[in-house]
């Protein structure tokens, strides 16, 4: 992000994050489930919604599209609502895939595509590589401790998808949309007991939602260190799969395979 803009999260249904980007004058709106408490967002910083941006088509993503549209042609604001090409959005104006820029020009923000497919077919995520703090909306592709389940992807798929986000910089800021990462960490122990940055992380996670606070986002350095879903090369993690299932291979795309349907039925 650049110096004047910020990113806020904007609590929705029980455990969504929709992620606000603005400059205190100008926003957008990443996977706005609920339009009501954007709208309430929109009025208590008296702010003008102009961008929505959409990473898949699940309805806690996609849900306050229609409503938040017709709230800014009401008060005259034109709106542009993004998403992926491949999916069904509601309303999407600007079909996206791969390599095209989203240029956020009033908020002096441009934001690369990156797609993700494995949670859904279609999946994208939207990369800011402006100054110091690079920053990544990836909806439900990777969360911290955890990944999304593979609905209409293959394990492969998903695999190749959270190593493109491996490669982006440590310090990219990972705003996910969901806070599941005190769940996904029980799991992620019962993968890799041993990890000590895990352990402590765990800790500062169960200090944190003690006190109700998020854990995003997140960053591509921790997670690198502690998520099991990017860390299926790790020989831990590959003597771990290999204990709950016999028959995988001490292989990247075997344990990924193996852990990813572990986690579902843990
Ligand atoms: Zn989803
Ligand atoms: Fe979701």
């Amino acid at each position: 992000m650049n110096s004047s803009s910020k990113i806020i999260a904007i609590k929705a249904f029980s455990d969504n994050y929709i992620w606000a980007i603005t400059n205190n004058k100008s926003l957008a709106l990443v996977d706005p489930g609920d339009a009501n408490v954007c709208i309430n967002f929109i009025e208590r910083h008296q702010l003008k919604l102009d961008a929505i941006l959409i990473t898949h088509h699940h309805p806690d993503h996609t849900g306050g599209i229609e409503k938040l549209r017709s709230y800014c042609q009401k008060l005259q604001w034109p709106i542009t609502v993004y998403g992926p090409k491949n999916e069904n959005i509601p309303f999407n104006d600007v079909k996206l895939i791969e390599k095209d820029t989203v240029n956020l020009a009033n908020l002096n923000i441009s934001l690369q595509v990156i797609d993700l497919p494995g949670h859904t077919a279609g999946h994208i995520a939207y990369f800011s590589n402006k100054e110091d703090e690079p920053a990544l909306f990836c909806g439900d592709t990777l969360f911290s401790g955890g990944c999304g389940r593979l609905f209409e992807g293959s394990p492969q798929q998903m695999l190749n998808s959270l190593t493109k986000l491996v490669n982006l910089p440590e310090s990219t800021k990972v705003y996910c949309a969901h806070e599941y990462t005190q769940a996904n960490l029980k799991f992620a122990l019962t993968v890799e007991p041993e990890n000590q940055v895990l352990v402590d992380y765990s800790q500062r996670v169960n200090e944190l939602r003690a006190k109700q606070q998020a854990t995003i986002p997140t960053s591509i350095k921790v997670e690198k260190q502690i998520n099991p879903f990017l860390r299926s090369h790790e020989p831990t993690v590959q003597a771990s799969a290999m204990q709950f299932d016999n028959n995988a291979q001490a292989s990247t795309i075997d344990t990924f395979t193996v852990i990813r349907r572990w986690k579902d039925q843990f």
